[in-house]
């Protein structure tokens, strides 16, 4: 029996992994949940789950008891519940930078961390790869993506790899023609054609920053150079990732779109567990088609791939500054467009430097809020 941790239990991907652990009662149990704000939600998690120990990170703490749960609030607890003595793995189902030192707790303290937070990679990748070296602590993706190549990769040298292929859905404006992008809402923005997913992860799929987040997250994550990863479109969301090796052979992971299979892999690894989900049909899905990546439409990508490539704390500037703009975007404060634009405007003007400490990312995400909050205030009011 495993002690799960899930962090970020009320979210989407907290959802998923709790879909796992009801499936697999005789394998996983729930020993710590967290939630930002919504208490209510949580309390009612925890009434079904019964874990050691809840948490919110951003609200009062309820005066509950009983059930055996303790309840325990602020930054502190979160790093409380991913170290708890009885996890022996750490979901991180958090959204954001906030995310990152969780990540480096979770692996200091040895668990294996099921890692849907791609952030923490994005913004620390060196730091948590330091990590779980110090603490033998091990990384397992839980991106469906990342999943994807994980699971290709298995058996094989880092000399047989020539490329990595990440799949992207294209989001809800694939096909939209460029002049109509500047008007869409929040509400079309959210429509994603494929996956349910948190609002953030929404965002950043309809401008396909999420994709350029992916690919330094799997930089990181498989230790490829940025010239051999690559993103292409595939708007039906069936294969996942593929890896190309040396010889040319192509290995492509595939299945209906469901966070609960890379969640269920990332806690099973390396075995297997039958789980009772949608199965793939392959008549049904029918044809599968591929395109380029639009960057000329979808600046985000361009500009995250340029983070990436150019190291140290640039993709953290990428991300806060991305963070600020999608939240302002949600608000109705700013136009589509100012996320790509106020996200340009950070990178153009951050100086760069390494990312060797947690005050180092933690500098610069805190440069990039301010600067993304200026800019951005100069764009308002927009609508
Ligand atoms: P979500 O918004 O649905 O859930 C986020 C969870 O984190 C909630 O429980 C919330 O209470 C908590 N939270 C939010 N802000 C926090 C903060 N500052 N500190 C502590 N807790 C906080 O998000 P999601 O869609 O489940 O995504 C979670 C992560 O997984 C993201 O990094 C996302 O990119 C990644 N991911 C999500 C999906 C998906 O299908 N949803 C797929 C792949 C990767
Ligand atoms: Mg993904």
């Amino acid at each position: 029996m495993k002690g799960v941790a899930i962090l970020g239990a009320t979210g989407s991907i907290g959802a998923s992994a709790l879909a796992v652990l009801e499936q697999h009662p005789e394998r996983f149990r729930a020993v710590a949940l967290t939630a930002h704000r919504s208490v209510d939600a949580l309390r009612a998690l925890v009434a079904r789950h019964r874990p050691a120990l809840a948490v919110v990170s951003d609200a009062e703490v309820p005066a509950e008891s009983g059930g055996g749960t303790r309840w325990a609030g602020g930054r502190q607890a979160l790093i409380d519940a991913a170290t708890h003595p009885d996890a022996d793995i750490v979901v991180n189902a958090l959204v954001g930078a906030a995310g990152l030192e969780p990540t480096l707790a979770a692996l200091e303290a040895g668990k294996r961390v099921a890692l849907a937070n791609k952030e923490s990679l994005v913004c620390g990748g060196p730091l948590v790869l330091q990590a779980a070296e110090r603490g033998g602590g091990e990384l397992i993706p839980v991106d469906s993506e990342h999943s994807a190549i994980f699971q290709c990769l298995a058996g094989s040298r880092a000399s047989d790899v020539r490329r990595l292929i990440i799949t992207a859905s294209g989001g809800p404006f694939r096909e939209m023609p460029p002049e109509l992008l500047a008007g869409v809402t929040p509400a079309d923005a959210l429509r994603h054609p494929t996956w349910d997913m948190g609002a953030k992860i929404t965002i950043d799929s309809a401008t396909l920053a999420n994709k350029a987040l992916e690919v330094i997250e799997a930089h990181f994550l498989f230790g490829v150079p940025y010239e051999r990863i690559e993103a292409v479109v595939h708007p039906q969301s069936i294969i996942h990732s593929m890896v190309e090796m040396v010889d040319g052979s192509v290995l492509a992971q595939m299945g209906f779109p469901t966070m609960e299979l890379p969640v269920l892999y990332a806690l099973a690894y390396p075995e297997r567990l039958p789980y009772d989900c949608r199965r793939f049909d392959p008549v049904a899905a029918g044809t599968l088609t591929f395109e380029p990546v639009r960057a000329d439409r979808f600046p985000a990508f361009a500009l995250g791939v340029r983070a990436g490539r150019a190291g140290g704390t640039m993709p953290a500037v990428f991300n806060a500054a991305n963070e600020v703009a999608v939240a302002e975007f949600l608000a109705g404060r700013v136009p589509f467009g100012g996320i790509g634009d106020s996200i340009a405007d950070a990178l153009d003007r951050w100086t760069g430097g390494p990312a060797s400490t947690l005050d180092d990312v933690r500098e610069a995400d805190a440069w990039a809020r301010r600067a993304a909050h200026t800019y951005l205030t100069r764009l308002a009011p927009c609508c």
